[in-house]
């Protein structure tokens, strides 16, 4: 499902940017080609201007003149004398006099203005298309001259060949930039959106595990349940108190996992929220302290406690969260420590942080382990036997004192253990 979701989303982002990408490259393509062409007519009209004024500056043309223009650049021209096409160089061919004949055409319609008195000079450059239609493909020049009481009129015409290629080279290679930048877009946008799902990805994966892992929890204790009852009608009284009673016992781990289970869940939709107040951890500490000390009297357990001396400033926290934190630890430290050992409570204060440890001297944990143990569901082997662990009170506790902004951290005890370090 993700690899498809992954090609969509890519496909659109490259889609999008491409889109923009291109209107952008288009504009900025006309508007280049545009200037290309308004620059290369004023380039036109420019070398017209200097040609027209060589000619006017002699009273004949000459030979020489002509030759001179002809050797300037790519022209073909035709002079008209009264009317009367004046031969030079060589005969024109068929397609240059119906060229010349559309450009004169061209000219008369467009910009002769006719009056009683000839002016006795014009020049006038324009854009033709030889073909009467589609974009022009030729610049004409048109000068008519009044000399000695005669009509000399000169037609010169320049093929848009080397412009026109060169238009066609830019849009050639602006295509080829923008395929290149599509492609890079695409490449961009797979590996932006792969990194954009991963969270996701892992997210779902982690809720299936989760899923899976719930259902499997889930299902040791209502098989005994569902056992117990059908075994509990044919049984005799004492029978049936029995089996009631491990339906009740059952029941009430299958409700203690699913209030781990919802309280899990809530905290990573986030609705669920610590209620900060201003809090004596030392008190919190002594009264989780006590509250544990039958239970681990009856495992032959020691608990201590080591508080400082002076009293410490209070600390902003969620007190019902951090004794669940503290019960969590200290429940754990029991279950994992053999009766006769000790588990010790201590909290410090270093003036800008709080630090509460939960040492004991049982089984510890393997350096290998120590990465997983706050995972959901995560139990070493030698624990699988434990009944009511489930494998969440660490992930609970995590969740918790991350709610906090603190730090939770595992280690080992000198001498053999593990000692859980909670930063406030
Ligand atoms: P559980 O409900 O199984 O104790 P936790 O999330 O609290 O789940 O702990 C995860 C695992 O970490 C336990 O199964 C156990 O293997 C290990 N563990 C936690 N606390 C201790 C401890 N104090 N000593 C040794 N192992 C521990």
């Amino acid at each position: 499902m993700f690899r498809k979701v992954h090609l969509r989303l890519a496909a659109l982002c490259a889609g999008i940017t491409f889109f923009i990408l291109a209107i952008m490259s288009c504009g900025y393509l006309y508007i280049s080609e545009k200037s290309l062409k308004s620059s290369s007519f004023t380039a036109f009209q420019n070398e017209m201007k200097e040609i027209a004024d060589s000619l006017t500056a002699s009273s004949v043309l000459t030979w020489d003149q002509l030759s001179k223009i002809e050797s300037q650049g790519t022209y073909f021209f035709q002079i008209l004398d009264n009317g009367a096409p004046l031969l030079f160089n060589q005969k024109p061919s068929s397609e240059q006099k119906v060229l010349f004949e559309t450009a004169w055409n061209y000219y008369h319609k467009h910009f002769e203005i006719f009056s009683l008195e000839p002016a006795p000079f014009s020049c006038t450059e324009f854009d033709f298309s030889s073909r009467g239609l589609g974009s022009s493909d030729y610049y004409g020049c048109a000068i008519a001259a009044n000399r000695n009481g005669g009509n000399l009129e000169i037609m010169i015409l320049m093929p848009l060949t080397a412009l026109q290629q060169q238009i066609h080279t830019q849009r050639l290679l602006f295509a080829l930039l923008t395929a290149l930048a599509a492609a890079a877009l695409f490449l961009f946008s797979w590996y932006f959106t792969k990194r954009l799902l991963r969270p996701l990805e892992e997210n779902q994966k982690r809720q299936t595990q989760f899923i899976a892992a719930a259902s499997h929890e889930l299902r040791t204790p209502l098989a005994v349940i569902l056992s117990c009852a059908s075994a509990s009608r044919y049984g005799n009284e004492e029978e049936r108190a029995h089996f009631l009673d491990s339906i009740q016992s059952e029941g009430t781990r299958m409700s203690g996992l699913i209030e781990d289970m919802l309280l899990l869940t809530n905290m990573k939709s986030h609705s669920w929220t610590i209620e900060k107040r201003r809090t004596e951890l030392d008190t919190l500490l002594l009264e989780t302290f006590e509250a544990f000390e039958p239970v681990a009297a009856e495992k032959s357990i020691r608990l201590f406690i080591d508080l400082p001396d002076r009293s410490l400033p209070a600390c902003s926290c969620d007190p019902e969260r951090i004794r669940q934190v503290l019960s969590i630890l200290i429940h754990n430290g029991i279950s994992y420590t053999p009766s006769h050992g000790q588990i010790r409570l201590s909290l410090t204060f270093d003036g800008k942080a709080y630090r509460i440890q939960v040492t004991d001297n049982g089984i510890g944990i393997p350096d290998a382990e120590k990465a997983h143990i706050f995972n959901r569901f995560y139990r070493a082997d030698q624990a699988r036997s434990q009944k009511g662990h489930f494998g969440l009170g660490l992930s609970i506790a995590s969740e918790i004192i991350k709610a906090h902004q603190g730090k939770i951290l595992v280690g080992d005890t000198p001498g053999g253990g593990s000692t859980f370090t909670i930063v406030l």
